[in-house]
């Protein structure tokens, strides 16, 4: 079956496992590695579709478990589909709704078959199945799609996580047999299995025999650590097959992406910039901001010297901090800009390094490679802030 998706290796780097690709979608490409934005509820939290664009975005991602809640699927499709509903014509990644499920769900109870949970939007218990999973992602219409899978933390036991993968194998299986755009939308395996290279193996293995036209890392950045996660990268990505593109899901900080980077992985998500933007929290070389400081009061500075964002190009940190104590939506809006300007950044640069050549030295020499969340102010990433502006952090955590 011929696939929806077109992945070539441009370039390999010589020094690491780092490569230069281009992904090309029915709704165009992007290039790898990748760092797709997150709109969780149909849309990337108050940025224009046309802002998103100017950053350098070229892929961007949605979540199939707000959305099969609310509106519903149905709705979105009936709306034309994902990429009318966000007013976004380029590639669109939707996942499983599978890590949601695990991570934030009132999980009423997990069978073989899949998952009953209760909504938080009304109450009612929600059962999510792979074949649930497919119909809800085939309605959407997104680009690339991602099997359903079952995320334990990666500290779980280990019979728990053998439980876990020999699911997810299941599961993936049931995925492809429901999976009815296949002309369309890409559907990308998920190897599990915790830290344990023999299951992560195992599982790498089994998903590459099922032929899948991509494979997505999942169960990391769930709190095991930047050396652990780093470990079971190195060990799990050249199991995969090396023409298929390499997923890295909900990673993460610079610092983690170079990691993933060196270790073959071509695509990313978090939602660290616009998380941390709506609190203040802005990127720099330099390390993070917190422009709720009072020594930005008077500061007539752009947030980074020499960034060419929208944010950087026309406002002082001393009025957006003035946004933020005002509840002023702009605020958000700025530093979010400025972190997806930065982020898209960082991805061109590297980009740029693999394909002189250069990575190696890169990761080295350029001070952001090593940002991660040690560097950090105030509150952990993941962590709500509690002066945040209410407006902007409705609903649950993406
Ligand atoms: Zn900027």
């Amino acid at each position: 079956m011929s696939t929806p998706l077109r992945f070539q290796v441009l370039s390999t780097d010589t020094e690491t496992s780092a490569r230069l690709g281009r992904a090309v979608t029915r709704h165009g490409g992007f290039d790898t590695p990748a760092f797709m934005p997150v709109g969780t509820q149909g849309t990337i939290k108050g940025i224009l579709p046309d802002v998103v664009k100017g950053t350098g975005a070229q892929v961007i991602l949605a979540n199939t478990y707000h959305l099969m809640l609310r509106p519903g699927e149905r709705v979105v499709a009936d709306l034309g589909d994902l990429h009318r509903f966000m007013a976004w014509d380029g590639p669109i990644l939707t996942d499983s709704g599978g890590f949601q499920v695990f991570s934030l769900a009132d999980i009423n109870r997990i069978t073989d078959d899949g998952v009953a949970f209760k909504s938080h939007v009304d109450g009612s218990i929600v059962h999510l199945t792979p074949a649930r999973s497919m119909e809800v992602q085939n309605a959407l219409g997104a680009d690339i799609i991602m099997a359903f899978d079952e995320c334990p933390p990666s500290t779980a036991p280990r019979e728990y996580q053998v439980t876990a993968v020999n699911r997810t194998l299941r599961w993936a299986e049931l995925c492809l047999a429901a999976h009815r755009r296949p002309a369309d939308q890409s559907l990308f395996g998920i190897v599990q299995g915790g830290l344990d290279p023999e299951l992560r193996a195992m599982c790498a293995q089994r998903l590459a025999a099922l032929d899948f036209p991509g494979y997505a890392i999942g169960g990391l950045a769930v709190g095991e650590g930047f050396e652990a996660m780093t470990q079971v990268l190195r060990f799990t990505a050249p199991l995969l097959p090396p023409a298929k593109p390499k997923y890295l899901m909900g990673v993460g900080f610079p610092r983690d992406i170079v990691a993933a980077v060196a270790a073959g992985v071509d695509m990313f998500d978090c939602v660290l910039p616009t998380r941390n933007g709506r609190n203040a929290y802005a990127f720099t070389a330099a390390g993070p901001l917190r422009l709720r400081n009072s020594r930005f009061a008077r500061d007539t500075g752009p947030i980074e010297d020499g960034c060419d964002c929208y944010a950087c190009r026309n406002f002082t940190r001393g009025a957006i901090r003035h946004y933020f104590f005002a509840s002023e939506m702009l605020g958000p809006i700025l530093v979010s800009v400025h972190n997806l300007r930065f982020y898209q950044r960082l991805m061109s640069d590297i980009r740029r390094a693999i394909g002189a050549g250069t990575f190696g030295a890169f990761t080295r020499q350029d001070p952001r490679c090593s940002l991660g969340p040690a560097a950090a102010v105030g509150p952990p990433a993941g962590g709500r802030n509690g002066d945040a502006p209410r407006d902007l952090e409705e609903g649950p955590e993406e």
